[in-house]
């Protein structure tokens, strides 16, 4: 059987922008690759203004879900789950008081039942590898946070035949991961070509928030040169979130390649010996039959 990697997003097209190189490159080397969509985007404004007729916001999560089906399609991701909890929307300066969000909203359902129904999932599909965000969400949407804790409380609470007795087997991952979008090398590397090549950076302004001296937490720099076109084809299909003439799309494909074609990751914990940095999710789980 294929060894197994499995990726927890908060919304539809999370997947798109979060490691969406390295799973299309895991899928085309043979391993599994799944995908967990907790909630079911229904709070996402049209932010493509091409996108923005008659008929599309009225269909909204409808749209949505065509737009994911596309995207795990052109990545390759073999399983899809889909919890469809409600979208909580973003909030401005969110402090983790849920009393701003709606009640149904995500954020604010049981966190409980919310760990029980990834438990199951891991238990039924048994990944070997199990990502998601960093403490901080990696982005202060209170999903995304949210998505953090109830991933890697899951990850934990798998193995452990005390916990949800009733949500099938118990079985313990080997290697839980939280992904970095803007590792500070990265930023760095991408706003210097940008300023080489007069391209206006879209990363100034994550530059100026990152404290030099803060330790960069990756520990897992994964080689996508390959892959970084299918990453922004997997993105372009979600054309109601994303504008193809928006900032994420100054910097050519081909200019990332060049400069950063890595994605990193932060090895959480671990349950099998490896050693840093390393390159691939599953340093220390291959084994000689490989994926
Ligand atoms: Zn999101």
């Amino acid at each position: 059987m294929a060894l197994h990697a499995m990726f927890v997003h908060a919304h539809p097209d999370d997947e798109s922008s979060k490691g969406a190189a390295t799973m299309a490159k895991l899928a085309d080397l043979g391993y599994r690759v799944s995908v967990v969509t907790l909630t079911d985007g229904s709070a996402g404004e049209i932010l493509n203004p091409k996108m923005d007729r008659p008929g599309v916001a009225e269909r909204m999560p409808e749209v949505r879900r065509q737009e994911l089906a596309r995207a795990l399609d052109v990545i390759g991701v073999t399983d899809h789950f889909w919890l469809g909890y409600r979208d909580s929307g973003f909030v401005e300066g969110f402090d983790g008081d849920g009393s701003v969000l709606a009640e149904d909203a995500f954020y604010n359902l049981d966190r409980e039942r919310v760990v029980r129904d990834l438990v199951e999932i891991v238990r039924s599909t048994r990944p070997q590898v199990l990502v998601t965000y960093p403490e901080d969400g990696g982005y202060p949407h209170p999903d995304h946070l949210r998505c953090h804790d109830v991933s890697r409380e899951a990850y934990h609470a798998a193995g452990d035949p005390a916990r949800y007795p009733d949500a099938g087997e118990p079985f313990a991952p080997s290697k839980l991961y939280y992904m970095s979008v803007f590792s500070r090398r990265r930023v760095e590397k991408l706003h210097a070509a940008c300023e080489e090549r007069g391209i206006e950076s879209p990363l100034q302004r994550f530059l100026e928030r990152m404290d030099p001296d803060e330790p960069d937490p990756n520990t897992t720099h994964v080689e996508v040169g390959d892959w970084i076109a299918r990453r922004s084809q997997a993105l372009l299909a979600h054309a109601t979130q994303v504008d193809p003439d928006g900032m994420w799309f100054r910097i050519p494909d081909e200019v990332v390649r060049e400069v950063y074609p890595y994605e990193d990751f932060q090895l959480a914990h671990s349950r099998v010996e490896t050693s840093m940095p390393e390159s691939s999710l599953f340093d220390g789980i291959e084994t000689a039959a490989g994926p």
